[in-house]
């Protein structure tokens, strides 16, 4: 047996590792082993965030005025220690989290190619000159910060969701909160250590650990903070958008996805299965952006089924520390508590079990919350499976007879974050991302994935209609200011 060391994590306010004033503190546990604890953290209280909003606002002056190329330096300095520590930042992924540690290590390696963009973004031009109707008027715009920026993220990506708000807010000159998920503190608590280490200023970026149903509303609506960017579930986000309107605060949410594949009678076959593997069962289901819905042409879905199916049986499931384990646990019991809920209602609605759907708790695997990869057939678009987010690993698969068709069931959700058409016809595939209702539209590969240099983001009920990372990440984290300067007349 081997003995770990249990760290206990902080807050950090103000430059500072502190203690919460709750002096109550929370488990962090593996997933894989649920009797596992990997670390414990701080149960913070509304008093712990006012604290950090006081920082946070005190720093904002020099911070602020700081040229952002000096900021953008400290990025870079982030990116290049985030990439040394890698290997320990993805294990600690793995641990808290349960995905792949192959998985673990590409979402590190991928926040710190965001942390490199944004670091980047420091030297890009922040306005435009324009000419003016008034001959002596010099016109031009110039962006300002928000001010205090808190950042609620969740566990699914514990790294790269939180550097995709933290670099923007810092590089243009905000302050930052920090919440992350209760489930994953630790390694949100090494994304700061890697900024700290790179020499942020004191104040400047403050981590609140703790449960967001206790600290949420004082991180959402305290005096100090101008804006809120949320990425989780639509009923939280909902309830801390209300509460930011209702406070005057810029709110950005980036919520759930139904995300649809669709499978065209000329796809090459072998391709979609690939795709649609990855896309559903990678991360164990649990990306925003993964694949809950296959939408096939009659005349190929046999054939597609088939080889589908054949892949799906052959997934490992196991601990992600394990380098033969293909798809790791759910994060918790709720979501395995969820996920086996929603196989029970496909099961009653008349769907067909094609693979999985049962929980694995055998040996090697005993008390993890692991459930099998599941396959349902025979789902009809109005089905709750076909219509509700699930979060786990199971993929419904829609027959259609018509292009047409494929378009409309795959348009027929609340959602619209990401979707994939699979097909060697130029002009459909072209039709297709015409009439995607999603923010984010694939052709010929899977439905996750988020470069950092292009904006991420859904439609419908899937976003604030905002979108993060690349170009479009200064919309939310600055604000505009017009100039007309004009001089005094001569002397
Ligand atoms: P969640 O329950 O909504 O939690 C998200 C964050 O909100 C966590 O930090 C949570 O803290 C916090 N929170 C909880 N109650 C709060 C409150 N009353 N006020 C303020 N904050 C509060 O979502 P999740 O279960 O962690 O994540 C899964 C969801 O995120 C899925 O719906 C998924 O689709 C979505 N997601 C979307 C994207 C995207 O970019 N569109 C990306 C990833 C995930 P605690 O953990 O302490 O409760
Ligand atoms: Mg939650």
């Amino acid at each position: 047996m081997t003995t770990m060391t249990v760290e206990t994590l902080r807050n950090y306010i103000n430059g500072e590792w502190r203690d919460s004033a709750s002096g109550t503190l929370l488990e962090d546990r593996n997933p894989a082993q649920p009797d596992q604890v990997v670390a414990r953290f701080q149960s913070s209280t509304p008093d712990d965030v006012a604290a950090a909003a006081e920082a946070a606002a005190a720093a904002l002056p020099a911070w602020r005025a700081m040229p952002p190329p000096k900021r953008g330096e400290i990025l870079f300095k982030a990116a290049a220690l985030l990439e040394e520590r890698a290997d320990g930042v993805a294990r600690a992924m793995t641990l808290e989290e349960g995905k792949t540690f192959r998985e673990a290590r590409g979402e590190t390696l991928r926040g710190a190619s965001i942390l490199r963009f944004f670091a980047g973004e420091a030297w890009q031009p922040s306005g435009d000159t324009y000419p003016s109707a008034n001959p002596s008027t010099f016109l031009y715009t110039t962006r300002a910060p928000l001010g205090v920026v808190t950042a609620i993220t969740p566990w699914n990506f514990p790294v790269a969701i939180p550097c995709w708000k933290i670099a923007p807010a810092l590089v243009y000159g905000n302050t930052v909160l920090l919440k992350p998920a209760e489930l994953t503190p630790l390694t949100s608590y090494k994304i700061v250590q890697v900024l700290e280490d790179a020499g942020l200023p004191k104040g400047v970026l403050n981590l609140v650990l703790g449960k967001g149903s206790q600290i949420g509303d004082a991180l959402v609506g305290h005096k100090h903070v101008a804006g809120v960017t949320f990425t989780g579930s639509n009923e939280v986000g909902r309830h801390v958008y209300n509460l930011a309107i209702d406070g005057h605060k810029k709110a950005q949410l980036e919520l759930g996805g139904k995300n649809p594949i669709v499978v065209l009678d000329d796809a090459d076959l072998e391709q979609a299965v690939t795709q649609t593997l990855n896309g559903a069962y990678l991360s164990t289901g649990q990306k925003c952006t993964a694949a809950s819905r296959v939408i096939v042409m009659r005349s190929v879905k046999d054939e597609f089924t088939e080889r589908l199916l054949r892949r799906v049986q052959a997934i490992t499931v196991g601990d992600g520390l394990d380098p033969q384990t293909y798809m790791g646990p759910l994060v918790s019991q709720g979501q395995k508590d969820t996920v086996l809920k929603y196989i029970k209602i496909g099961q009653d609605e008349g769907a067909r079990l094609l693979a999985g759907g049962h929980a694995l708790d055998d040996a090697g695997r005993h008390g993890g919350y692991f459930v099998e990869p599941t396959l349902f057939d025979d789902v009809t678009p109005t089905m709750r499976i076909a219509q509700e987010e699930i979060f786990g690993p199971v993929l419904a698969l829609i027959t259609v007879d018509s292009f047409e068709e494929a378009i409309d069931v795959a348009n027929g959700v609340q959602y619209g974050l990401s979707a994939s058409v699979f097909t060697r016809d130029a002009e459909r595939a072209f039709r297709f991302v015409s009439a995607s209702e999603s923010g984010i539209v694939h052709v010929n590969s899977e439905t996750a994935g988020a470069e950092p240099q292009v904006p991420f983001g859904g439609m419908k009920s899937s976003s604030s209609f905002s979108r993060e990372q690349g170009k479009a990440a200064v919309e939310f984290f600055t604000q505009i200011k017009t100039v007309y300067f004009d001089m005094p007349p001569a002397r």
